[in-house]
Formats: C-alpha cells, structure tokens, sequence
C-alpha cells in the first residue's frame, strides 16, 4: 500500500477527523497524521499536546503514525518521499480554501497528489472551532471528541 500523510491543526481532534483517519488507513499504509506548527493560528493546545491526543487516540488503528512538520507541507512530502495528501472535506464551506491550496500544491511540486474523503454525515458539522467555543461555555462536548480529549479541554478552561 502507499504511504499518505493526512495534515492539519488539530486542535484538538474529533470524531470527524477520527473518521478520516480510519477511512484513509484502510486505503494508505502507513498514514501519517501530521500536526501543523502554525503558530500564527494561536493554537489552544501546544504542538506536543496535540500530538499526544492524537497517539492516544489512533493507537488501535493499524499503520497510522503521528508526526509533525514546520514550513511547507509539499516539502515536508519531497523530503519524506511522500507522494499522496489527504484532507477531509465537509460542507460545501471547505471546499473554495482546499481546491485553491491543491492546486497551489500540485503546481509547487507536481508529484504530490491530494485526495479528499468525506466523513460519515454524522460528523460532517463537526469542527475544532466549536468544539472549543462549547466546551468554553461548559458545554457536553462527550459526543463529538474522544474521553481523553474532553479531559483535556475542561482542564485547559478551568486553568485560564
Ligand atoms: P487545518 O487547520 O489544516 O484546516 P484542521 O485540523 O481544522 O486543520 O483540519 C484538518 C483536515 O481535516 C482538513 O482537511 C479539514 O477539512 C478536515 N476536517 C476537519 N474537521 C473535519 C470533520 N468533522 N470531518 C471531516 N474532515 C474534517
């Protein structure tokens, strides 16, 4: 099978990149899931926390391997000899930003591929963003992101 690398912030994870993962590794091995240091995003959680909620979390998935990468992602992908991208698209919203940077993608390093999956429609609303805007309010976030994470949001509240 080939080897994929599935980007993005998580911050944090939730069930609808869960679902992604699960449906890449089934096509990819191994997939990396790799956390983006973005710190012009203002992350809640630091890039090591991220990383660990992931590894807790995709532990029982086969071939899937946390990492994470500075800079450009198609170089990331040269270097690591990494020819497929996966992201996940939900909502018509995420399409106009994920088409540009593809093509964008493709046209710096043209042997690098970007594949798309959707998640199952249950998850398909779900984002990082209101995951933390809820649980900031004290809202029950336990239907949308793994017990290990909830902990970890209602902890990172509690100490600002
Ligand atoms: P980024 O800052 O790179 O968009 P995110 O962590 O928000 O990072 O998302 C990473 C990838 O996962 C993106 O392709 C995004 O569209 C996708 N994604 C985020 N939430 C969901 C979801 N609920 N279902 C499916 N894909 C999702």
């Amino acid at each position: 099978m080939k080897k994929a690398i599935y980007p993005g912030s998580f911050d944090p994870l939730t069930f609808g990149h869960l679902d992604v993962i699960r449906r890449a590794s089934k096509i990819f091995n191994p997939l990396l899931v790799a956390v983006a240091q973005n710190e012009e995003k203002h992350p809640l959680f630091s890039l090591e926390e991220r990383q660990e909620m992931l590894k807790e979390a995709v532990q029982d998935i086969q071939g899937v391997e946390v990492s994470s990468f500075t800079g450009l992602l198609v170089e990331y992908c040269s270097t690591n000899k990494i020819g497929v991208v996966i992201r996940g698209l939900r909502a018509i919203s995420d399409f106009e930003f994920e088409f540009q940077m593809a093509l964008t993608n493709k046209k710096i390093c043209d042997s690098v591929e970007t594949i798309f999956m959707m998640p199952n429609e249950t998850y398909s609303y779900l984002s990082s963003r209101i995951i933390k805007e809820i649980s900031k309010m004290g809202g029950d976030i336990s239907s949308f992101v793994p017990t290990h994470v909830t902990k970890r949001l209602h902890q990172k509240f509690k100490n600002r």
